[in-house]
């Protein structure tokens, strides 16, 4: 295991440590998914606060010092270490999740976490300040993207504190924030696929209109490649007359959002665009 690698970057500021657990808002009855607990500083916070803690660690060395730590004392009981990678993980129910885990599992972290069944309550998670300034930027402003919208989608997110290097050992390179993610519940009546597929066409050059941005070199032949696949898999006659530009030019003026910049769409108008393709590509069908 390598510090860098496996981001092994301990909090040593408890006052850090602290105020991450109380902004948890935690309760007697709550089950606790603590990702990445390291030497276990925010573990042995969460314990005091909650019912059971379940601890996804990939470091067996790390594992084996939290053990050490709680062993003897009444808390030990209410802990459950599990030795592997949260990525791969089988999730157990839980009601608030809490997280300073490395950079490199940033993504893969926060969508396991909103595609998880049942719907927990709140999440704490630490991450590099670039990548939590981007999960809750809001429309119109510079840091507004793809990330944005997927993850805003389906939570409430916003800023809990920004935390300086300096206040890990060894310190990493760059700066972290904290942030709180709400589930919404129940979640949006849409597929992520879909969802996120208008977003990779629509974010792609965000200052342009929606209606460029579809027109986009590359971004038709992709619509018409995936369509005929579509409907050669479905046993759908493509018609000879079929121009996926007209397809196209209809979705977005129903929406009515073709001429709107993207930069200033928010998650209420993203949603109605999605629906709205959604629904003539059932049409055709
Ligand atoms: N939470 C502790 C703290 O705040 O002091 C440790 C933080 S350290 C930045 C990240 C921890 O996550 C390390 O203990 C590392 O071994 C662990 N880790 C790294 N990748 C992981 C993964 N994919 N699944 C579970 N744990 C992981």
């Amino acid at each position: 295991f390598n510090t860098e690698r496996f981001g092994q970057h301990i909090l040593k500021n408890p006052q850090i440590a602290q105020t991450i657990v109380d902004k948890a808002s935690l309760r007697p009855t709550d089950k606790v998914l603590e990702v990445g607990p390291g030497t276990g500083n925010l573990t042995v916070r969460i314990l005091e606060k909650a019912k059971h803690v379940t601890a996804i660690e990939m470091d067996p060395r790390m594992a084996a010092e939290l053990t050490k730590r709680v062993q003897g004392k009444p808390e030990q009981r209410k802990l459950e270490i599990m030795i592997g990678d949260f990525v791969k993980a089988t999730l157990p129910y839980f009601d608030v999740c809490i997280s300073n885990t490395p950079y490199q599992i940033s993504s893969p972290l926060i969508f396991r976490l909103l595609s998880h069944r049942p719907l927990f309550r709140t999440a704490i998670l630490m991450f590099q300040r670039e990548f939590a300034l981007r999960l809750v930027a809001r429309p119109s402003t510079e840091l507004w993207s793809r990330l944005s919208a997927n993850v805003q989608l389906y939570a409430k997110v916003d800023l809990v504190m920004h935390v300086g290097k300096n206040n890990f050992r060894p310190p990493p390179k760059v700066e972290s924030s904290v942030i709180r993610l709400v589930p919404r519940d129940p979640p949006p009546p849409v597929e992520f696929s879909e969802f996120d597929g208008l977003g990779r066409i629509i974010f792609g050059r965000r200052n342009k209109t929606v209606h460029a941005n579809f027109m986009a070199k590359g971004v038709m032949e992709m619509l018409e490649s995936n369509w005929k696949t579509w409907a050669s898999t479905n046993n759908v006659m493509v018609e000879d007359d079929f121009d996926i530009k007209k397809k196209v030019e209809s979705v977005l003026e129903k929406t009515g959002f073709g001429e709107q910049r993207v930069a200033k769409m928010d998650i209420d108008d993203l949603l109605k665009s999605a629906q709205i393709a959604h629904e003539m590509s059932q049409q055709v069908q």
